[in-house]
Formats: structure tokens, C-alpha cells, sequence
């Protein structure tokens, strides 16, 4: 059993707490927005007024937070929780944000003696509930090792990939696949349905041909049943994809489906889709070539 201080009760965060506590750990909890309380403490978590609470005695300091700016009003900068956590407790930043962000939390970390990791997290809102996301990890590898008792009650599998910064890398990544397979998929059901095909039967041989991917199947299937229910919101795959064309850009690498992504899913946001899911970039798309996809 580990005492763990925890950040963030979001779609991913409150999944994620009731799964440690589940495993018998001992978790504190802390979000901005306490009208969330009574929903976790009702999973067994202790909830706290004060950020800084969570940190006395704490074995882990996690926390899944939205973005960057989260990130640094309240970790890096602003409460500056960073700078307060003791020597001995070992810190996993679980949210997607830039390299370069997290890398000034290992920095204030590290020069106070603590144990970072940077360990985002693949999967959504369902994977997160069911304690099977897939998390990729960056940090020493002897802290990566004495994480596993609060890295694996909330994941199918864990990824250990090398030197800090690797797991925010990593993740990245995986967002540029994720962003392409959302704007192939909507192009591809657009094209079908404009020239007269059943888009059951689309669907039906995108499940199975040498091309499928659950996310293929799982967007296609919301897109004709016009079910955008938010498992992963539009505005954060808006803040993936700028950041994915900013981390390529220093490669001078290609991210075009990222360029696409963040164009539709501003267009998507300043229609008042941000709050839906990221497949919604979809129906932009047909929106815009007055294609309906519901079948
Ligand atoms: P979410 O539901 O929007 O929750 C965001 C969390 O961040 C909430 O606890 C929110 O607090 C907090 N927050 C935002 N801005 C803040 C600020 N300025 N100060 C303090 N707290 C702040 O997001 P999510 O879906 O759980 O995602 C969390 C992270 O995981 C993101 O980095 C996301 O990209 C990543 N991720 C998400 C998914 C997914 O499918 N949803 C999948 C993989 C990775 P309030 O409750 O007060 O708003």
C-alpha cells in the first residue's frame, strides 16, 4: 500500500483514482473544481481543500491535468507545487504536454532530489475506468521499477522508454498516428457515402481488412450513429495537435495530418464542438461538404 497525492479529476484522472484505491493504496485528492469530490469519495479517496496537503507523507505525487497552462499554474509555476514536494516521495506527471514543459518539471524536480517520471497515458475514458490504459514512460529506470506497484493498477501495460522526456516524446508520437487516423477515416466515409456506398457494410470491411484499427471502427461507428459523446474532447486534440506540429517542427520532421487535425478541430471548437468528442473533426468534415454520415 502506497500513500499517493493526486492532481486531476478529469475524464482521465477520476478513473484513474478509483483504480489505485481499488488496488488498496491510500489516495488524496485534490481538483480545482470540488464539485467533483463528492463522486470520488464515494470511490474511498480523501479530498483536500489545499493542494499542498496532498504532499505531507506522500509515498507518490501524481496528477492528469488538461495542458501545458494546468501544468504550469499549478505544478511549475503559480502553487508551484513542484518545488514543495519532499525528497523520497517520486513524482508522475500523467498528462500529454510538451517535451520541453515537462522537462522544467524533471529540472525543479531533480534539483530538489526527487524522482520524476513523465508517464502519459494511451487509451481513453473507457481504458482509464477499466484500470487498461497503456502508458509510456520516461525517467530512471530504477524509479520506473519502484513505480510499477501505482503504474500498473491503472494499465494494461506499461512502456519503459528510456531517459527523461522519452514518455512525453512517446506520446506525441502516438498522437500524430491518432490525428492521421482521424482525418483518414473521416475523408474515407465521406468519399463512400458521396458515391452511393452502405456505410455498414464500409465499416463492416474496415473492421476486418488489413487496414483496420479500433480507432477506424470505433470513430466509424459514432459517425453514423451522429454519437459524438466525449470520451477524449475536441479542445484537447486541438492542444495535441499544436503541440505535435511544435515538437516535429524542431526535427524538421512532417506532421501533416497534425496540421489538418488542428485546422478542423479549431473550426470544430469555434463552432461550439470543443466540449465533444475528438472524432468530431469528423463532422466537420461532412459538414463542410454538406455530407451526412448518419445512416
Ligand atoms: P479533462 O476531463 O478536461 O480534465 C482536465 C483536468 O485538468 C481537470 O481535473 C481540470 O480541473 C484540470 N485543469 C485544467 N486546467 C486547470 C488549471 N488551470 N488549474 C488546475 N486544474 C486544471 O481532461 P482529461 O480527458 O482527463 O485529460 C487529462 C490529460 O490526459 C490531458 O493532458 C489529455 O490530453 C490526456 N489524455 C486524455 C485522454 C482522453 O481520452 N480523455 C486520453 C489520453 C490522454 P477542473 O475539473 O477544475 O476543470
Amino acid at each position: 500500500m502506497a500513500r499517493i497525492g493526486f492532481i486531476g479529476l478529469g475524464i482521465m484522472g477520476s478513473g484513474m483514482v478509483a483504480n489505485l484505491v481499488k488496488a488498496g493504496h491510500e489516495v488524496t485528492v485534490w481538483n480545482r473544481t470540488s464539485s467533483k469530490y463528492p463522486e470520488i469519495e464515494k470511490v474511498g479517496a480523501k479530498t483536500v481543500k489545499d493542494p499542498s496537503q496532498i504532499l505531507a507523507g506522500a509515498d507518490f505525487f501524481m496528477y492528469c491535468l488538461a495542458d501545458d497552462a494546468a501544468i504550469k499554474e499549478v505544478i511549475t509555476g503559480g502553487q508551484n507545487l513542484a518545488s514543495k514536494v519532499k525528497p523520497g516521495t517520486i513524482a508522475i506527471d500523467l498528462s500529454t504536454i510538451d517535451p520541453e514543459t515537462s522537462a522544467s518539471g524533471r529540472a525543479i524536480y531533480e534539483a530538489n532530489g526527487v524522482e520524476f517520471l513523465d508517464a502519459p497515458v494511451f487509451g481513453t475514458k473507457g481504458e482509464a475506468r477499466d484500470g487498461g490504459l497503456w502508458i509510456v514512460i520516461g525517467g530512471k529506470e530504477e524509479t520506473y521499477k519502484k513505480s510499477l506497484s501505482v503504474l500498473e493498477p491503472i494499465s494494461a501495460t506499461t512502456h519503459y522508454m528510456g531517459k527523461g522526456g522519452n514518455g512525453a516524446k512517446m506520446k506525441l508520437v502516438g498522437n500524430l498516428l491518432v490525428a492521421s487516423q482521424l482525418v483518414s477515416i473521416g475523408e474515407g466515409l465521406i468519399l463512400a457515402k458521396s458515391a452511393g456506398l452502405d456505410l455498414r457494410k464500409v465499416l463492416e470491411v474496415v473492421g476486418v481488412a488489413d487496414f483496420k484499427t479500433p480507432i477506424y471502427s470505433g470513430v466509424g461507428a459514432g459517425a453514423i450513429a451522429g454519437d459524438y459523446e466525449v470520451n477524449f474532447p475536441l479542445t484537447l486534440m486541438l492542444k495535441d495537435a499544436r503541440l505535435i506540429q511544435a515538437f516535429a517542427k524542431r526535427f524538421n520532421t512532417p506532421a501533416s495530418s497534425a496540421v489538418v487535425t488542428e485546422e478542423l478541430a479549431k473550426a470544430g471548437v469555434d463552432a461550439g464542438l470543443g466540449e465533444l468528442n475528438a472524432s468530431a473533426i469528423v463532422k466537420v468534415m461532412a459538414d463542410r461538404v454538406g455530407v451526412d454520415l448518419v445512416e
